[in-house]
């Protein structure tokens, strides 16, 4: 089974979509990836839809990527005795270190970091912006603030700090037990969220080591000061829209965007674009038009993937908002200039022989009207060394590993297959053209273009290349 689309579709469990049919229905719609959301749920409920995924994996007998995503220090405000307050422009409210219930002149706000890091001129917005304060007067155990935008402030709302550095693990301690609880399940990617410094995700290492590819969600303005030493350091990344569009202005968001896209593919790792890309179908069957040009922009610009939130989570329209996806992806990919745009955007050549052999191994495709590539990858990087050049022809990543096939679910132009036993290189070639068959991707008589690093065993060597023509089957 093949998909005729080159980017990948992320999607992300709920109450929604978490019974194992319709698991199943949104892999057959189009999802390559699932993504548990563990601010939402319990460990239990993630077990079992991490269970579901893996049953349905050997049902429909294609890779299927799981992608944890960690809570991460998010701060709340804590509770007020009247469930809310509303605050006025203008007004100067007062928050307290404390876990106990508070009024207007004492909203708790059980985080010490904060209050040893802000000083005034920085703001506190709360709820996802919708009520913005600006600290005048901060002190050991409270913070003086005056309204900048009013609104209400009800009970553990989400406070973001955008001009504050928090001294913060990046991994609180129920990230560090939902991290081992996911590892153990055996999930392909953990995602690190509100990734601030290079540190962070060294930190984040430290625990994952290669047990699971870490990806760092780009949602902080700290971040983004730092973020190549972020992307060196990470497996891949999230262009965290939601977040990131309360901590810096909404209309810098696209331009971000594009460059993390770009970033990301210099350095050979994929990105994914998340966040209301089409969140009226949370509650409609059909998309705002400015919806679908966004997930198309995001295609434009050369992302590995696209991802759903609440519309797959807990939406009423979980399938369609898929298939509406898979639709958006397929006619943008086909469109007479996606091409030039995406080519235009191809970010300059890395003088090495791994990325020249791929990037030979790319353009002798085309040239010789190649059916497909043939990526023989141990690590992947092979994979997506071919990937990073958008080629026009699809990629068949083979790989001995059962983690890397399903990493791959979330690269750009990857169809990967698990080939455990390939002990040389004339088995190799051998595999390839039997695969190429077998999954529809070349008949009898067609070239391939296969590219592989030998040895094998040694992972991030790209250095082989060969023409092969697909002979009869056995
Ligand atoms: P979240 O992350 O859905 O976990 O908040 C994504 C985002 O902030 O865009
Ligand atoms: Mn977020």
């Amino acid at each position: 089974m093949r998909r005729h689309r080159r980017a990948k579709i992320v999607a992300t469990v709920g109450p929604a979509s978490s019974a194992p049919e319709m698991l199943k229905a949104l892999f057959l719609a189009g999802v390559d990836t699932f993504r548990l959301n563990f601010s939402h749920g319990e460990q239990e409920d993630h077990a079992k839809v991490h269970a579901a995924i893996r049953k349905l994996e050997q049902e429909v007998n294609r890779p299927i990527g799981i992608l944890m995503d960690l809570q991460g220090p998010k701060i709340r405000v804590g509770t007020l005795r009247d469930g809310k307050i509303a605050v006025e422009a203008g007004e100067t409210i007062r928050f307290v270190l404390t876990g106990a219930e508070g009024d207007r002149t004492s909203i708790p706000l059980p985080h010490k970091e904060i209050f040893a890091a802000v000083a005034p001129g920085h703001d506190l917005l709360i709820d996802d912006g919708r009520v913005r304060v600006r600290v005048t007067g901060p002190g050991d155990d409270f913070i003086d603030a005056k309204a900048i935008v009013g609104g209400t402030i009800s009970n553990h709302k989400g406070v973001n700090l955008p001009g504050t550095v928090l001294d913060l693990s990046p991994l609180t301690a129920k990230d560090r037990a939902d991290l081992e609880f996911g590892l153990k399940l055996g999930v392909d990617w953990v995602a690190m969220s509100f990734v601030q410094k290079p540190s962070d995700v060294i930190e984040a290492r430290g625990l994952i080591g290669e047990r699971a590819g870490l990806m760092a969600k780009i949602e902080k303005p700290a971040a983004l000061e730092r973020i190549d030493d972020i992307i060196q350091l990470c497996d891949a990344i999230m262009v965290a829209r939601g977040d990131l569009g309360v901590e810096i202005p909404h209309e810098d968001v696209p331009g971000r965007q594009k460059e993390l896209v770009r970033a990301c593919r210099l350095a050979v790792k994929p990105v994914i674009v998340a966040t209301q890309m089409l969140d009226s179908m949370v509650a409609t069957p059909t998309p705002t038009r400015a919806e679908v040009s966004d997930v198309a922009t995001a295609i434009y610009d050369g992302a590995d993937a696209v991802m759903l939130s609440a519309e797959s989570a807990s939406g009423r329209y979980p399938r369609e908002a898929v298939e509406m996806m898979d639709r958006i992806i397929h006619s943008t990919e086909q469109h007479k200039m996606y091409r030039s745009i995406v080519e235009a955007t191809q970010p300059g050549e890395e003088q090495t022989p791994p990325h020249a052999v791929a990037t030979a191994a790319a353009d002798l495709a085309s040239v010789v009207h190649a059916a497909a590539i043939v990526a023989y990858t141990s690590s992947g990087t092979s994979a997506a060394r071919v990937a990073r050049k958008r080629p026009s022809l699809p990629i068949l990543a083979i790989t001995p590993s059962r983690e890397v096939s399903r990493r791959l679910c979330l690269l750009w132009g990857a169809h990967s297959v698990l080939s455990p036993d390939v002990q040389s290189y004339e088995e190799m070639v051998q595999r390839a053209t039997t695969f190429a068959r077998q999954e529809e991707f070349a008949r009898q008589g067609d070239l391939l273009v296969v590219v592989a690093g030998i040895p094998f065993a040694q992972a991030g060597t790209t250095n082989n290349l060969r023409v092969v023509t697909v002979g009869a089957p056995d």
